[in-house]
């Protein structure tokens, strides 16, 4: 009874507006709960792998992250931005706005145009709130509520977490990847970066499948065909414009040059 009336106040609670012409969806998940979620994820994360032991990356990094964030229609949580020193061509955003990036796909960039747009997707993951929509499906109120109220982790809320980072780093289907992409774009473009830097970011994914390195990771593999995502992308860029916006190439080139 407990839990059923905590989750029907969630209910009334928690009905988000989100994303660009206000777009209403049903969230469940209050974003306190999202946020513990999140938190507990990125642990996970970050007792597996490891982060890129250089602050001058890592600020570069976090500073163009926030350029994106003043910009996105979710400001009601704490984003961070992180490097992983790892040669996966791979990004990814947990619940909450905990946002990490491996050294593999900034070492194939060009530009910071092209980084605030792998920033910008994962932001708009964020904002629409992929993960949490995903984890309701998937386990339903009363082990979120579960994870929220108890004092110490359950089996199944740790379950819950291993399975929720597994998904996230799974991507979230073609549906939500092509949101992904169109807050992406937008918001590349709104924090005044040429917005075809995510087109150019597309067209080194489509060389990658065409000629796949060894390091041909998640990122690639889980999405939806890259033609299709050019072929959005550049829809999406007709409709908003932003294509004389500069990509900044001189201090990314000097931070990519510290990374080995
Ligand atoms: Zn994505």
């Amino acid at each position: 009874m407990k839990k059923f009336l905590i989750g029907f106040i969630f209910l009334f609670l928690s009905c988000a507006t989100t994303g660009p012409g206000g777009k209403k969806s049903l969230i469940l998940i209050p974003t306190s709960t999202e946020v513990e979620i999140g938190r507990k994820v990125s642990s996970e994360v970050e007792s597996n792998e490891k982060l890129l032991n250089n602050q001058k990356v890592q600020n570069y990094v976090n500073d163009v992250g926030q350029k994106i964030v003043k910009v996105c229609d979710r400001r009601d949580i704490k984003y961070t931005f992180k490097v992983i020193d790892k040669a996966e061509v791979n990004a990814f955003a947990c619940p909450g706005g905990f946002i990490y990036i491996y050294t593999g796909l900034i070492k194939i960039l060009d530009n910071e145009a092209q980084l605030a747009s792998v920033l910008a997707h994962e932001v708009g993951h964020v904002v629409a709130r992929h993960s949490v929509k995903h984890l309701q499906t998937v386990y339903g109120y009363s082990i979120l509520i579960d994870v929220l109220l108890g004092d110490k982790m359950s089996d199944v809320a740790r379950q819950m977490i291993d399975a929720a980072a597994f998904l996230i780093l799974q991507g979230y289907g073609r549906d939500n990847e092509f949101e992904a992409d169109n807050y992406g774009i937008l918001y590349t473009k709104k924090a005044n970066y040429n917005p075809k830097g995510m087109i150019q970011l597309f067209e080194k994914f489509k060389d990658m499948e065409d000629n796949p390195p060894s390091v041909f990771e998640t990122l690639i593999a889980s999405h939806p065909p890259t033609k299709d995502r050019i072929n959005n992308g550049n829809k999406q860029i007709e409709k908003i414009g932003g294509t004389n916006l500069p990509y900044y190439t001189g201090k990314f080139t000097e931070i990519k040059a510290l990374l080995k």
